[in-house]
């Protein structure tokens, strides 16, 4: 474990507050940051303290004015070579993620993998930032629009991608020529200092202030409202629970900022009779066990064609009975603990909502102990057969617990796909082109993802990810996500030497 701290700058004591790789001396209440793998505790840190907070919010803004004046594709290269030291550190942060949040080690690499993937997609972006130009009505006119950096932006992240989103933030909002503030959930607080120090060093060494990229740590009550109030922050961009996402939401909009919010997901799959039921087996694995069932895109809901209802329940306990649960850093395990024991309990609980409402608990779910499972939260995944109409289902419920649905038509799965108030990943599988097209259509699935064939967690950064009704209408990542990490401005430069007005307007 030294030996993975001293790769990635981890100190014996942490500080809440970085400026860059720079611990400021905090004043605030000293935290454990503990492995999800044996609860074991892996590092002190002392969280940041509203001056500590004010110091790291000074030091962005003005890394932000000298940053603003670099050309965007410069920027770009500083990127590419950031990009370039999470490739060399791949496996140590891959490791540290694999520790702290319980995902097995291809997950935790898999993550750094996406954040040099976003570092690739920004640098190709940092020459693309594209604004149109259009015909003016008035002779001798010219009219455009540009994109300018925006500020120093806040980026308040949660506990189960603790390097992935936040790259999707801080590549892009870094090409668009702003600075940013990163609060990390405090249960993933050593992955965010380890990436943004390498990032910072990076930074440092192509000669730019460190203060472009700064860690602030603290319960999200207190930092992460204060960052939600800061004016100076004229962006925040939020991860996480529907009711964070709320309050964030209404903080940042109450003082006129922009909010951008990418929150809770309740995803579905519909399985059509069609379906080949190996490729559905497999990519169901993948999706609801995956982070031990703890992704914002995790299968939630199978809704299957009653024909082979029976055949795929089958199929998938027989799947479930072979995972391979234990240390996550250990070859050939499947799935690692939960995040802690707060979310076993809230596991147990919604379990108990879901006996209660008539709901059957066709495998698993039981809380594993002995051994390494005693440390950590290991539990057993599970597989409910449901009625969609049980409150429990619409709720999101961050633990691997899988409810199996029947339909007869496809009208009716995409009706129970869309019943959900949360609308951020769905997809079917079907070997029926009009099946397919049906879901895609504007009579199909409601959310922001939607695939055919794949499941609903695993995205690409290439495309924009992000989720409609309370998965909080944010995308980022991919597409044309850069523009919200820039302000957008209309110009209009008269050559005529004439006075000329629009709409054809007399004035004299
Ligand atoms: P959480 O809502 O408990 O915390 C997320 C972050 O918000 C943390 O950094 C936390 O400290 C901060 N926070 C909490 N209250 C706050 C407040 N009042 N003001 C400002 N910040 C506050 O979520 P979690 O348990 O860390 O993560 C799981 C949730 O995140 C799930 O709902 C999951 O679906 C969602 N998530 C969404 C996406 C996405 O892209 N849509 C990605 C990952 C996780």
């Amino acid at each position: 474990m030294e030996n993975l701290f001293e790769r990635l700058g981890i100190k014996e004591w942490e500080q809440g507050a970085l400026i860059g790789s720079n611990r400021l001396d905090c004043r605030g209440r000293v935290v454990e940051a503990k492995s999800a793998v044996d609860g074991k505790c892996l590092c002190k840190v002392r969280q940041a303290d509203a001056a500590a907070y004010e110091l790291v919010v000074q030091a962005a803004a003005q890394a932000f004015v000298r940053w603003r004046d670099v050309p965007a594709p410069g920027r770009g290269e500083v990127v590419r070579r950031i990009g370039q030291a999470f490739r060399e550190h791949k496996k140590e942060l891959g490791r540290l993620i694999s520790i702290e949040t319980g995902k097995i080690l291809a997950e935790g690499e898999g993550e750094v993998q996406e954040a040099i993937d976003m570092c690739d997609f920004a640098v190709g972006q940092s020459r693309m930032l594209y604004g149109y130009s259009m015909h003016s009505e008035r002779p001798g006119h010219r009219m455009f629009e540009q994109y300018h950096p925006l500020g120093p932006v806040g980026v308040i992240t949660a506990f189960n991608f603790p390097v992935a989103v936040w790259s999707w933030n801080a590549m892009l909002a870094l090409i668009a020529g702003d600075a940013v503030i990163w609060k990390p959930s405090g249960k993933a607080v050593l992955s965010a200092i380890a990436a943004n120090s390498l990032a910072a060093r990076v930074i440092a060494a192509c000669g730019h202030p460190e203060g472009l990229v700064d860690v602030v740590i603290g319960p999200g009550e207190d930092i992460g409202e204060r960052m939600s109030a800061d004016t100076r922050l004229p962006l925040v961009s939020a991860t996480g629970s529907v009711e964070m996402g709320r309050r964030v939401g209404t903080r940042v909009l109450s003082r006129l900022g922009k909010p951008l919010l990418e929150l809770g997901g309740n995803n579905a799959v519909i399985v059509s009779a069609g379906a080949d039921p190996g490729l559905v087996v497999r990519a169901v694995l993948f999706g609801a066990l995956g982070t031990s069932g703890q992704r914002c895109t995790t299968i939630r809901r199978l809704i299957v064609q009653n024909s082979i209802f029976d055949e795929l329940k089958e199929l998938l306990i027989g799947a479930y009975k072979g995972v391979k649960i234990g240390n996550p850093l250990e070859e050939g395990v499947l799935m690692g603990p939960l995040i802690d024991r707060e979310a076993v309990a809230a596991m147990e609980r919604a379990l108990e909502e879901i006996k209660a409402g008539g709901g059957k608990v066709l495998y698993g779910g039981e809380v594993l102990s002995g051994g390494i499972y005693d440390g950590g939260a290991y539990v057993r995944p599970c597989l409910c057969e449901v009625e969609s109409s049980l409150p429990i289902v619409g709720k999101e419920t961050f633990a691997p617990i899988l409810y199996l649905i029947r339909f007869e038509t496809l009208d009716q799965a995409i009706g129970i796909n869309n019943e959900a108030p949360q609308g951020l990943s769905s997809s079917i599988f079907t070997n029926d082109l009009r099946e397919s097209e049906l879901f895609l259509s504007s009579r199909g699935s409601d959310c922001g993802i939607a695939n055919v064939n794949i499941g609903t967690s695993g995205a690409e950064i290439g495309g924009a990810f992000g989720g409609e009704k309370q998965s909080g209408g944010g995308r980022e990542a991919g597409s044309d996500a850069w523009k919200a990490y820039m302000r957008r401005q209309t110009c209009t430069i008269n050559w005529s030497g004439k006075r000329e007005l629009a709409q054809g307007m007399e004035f004299d």
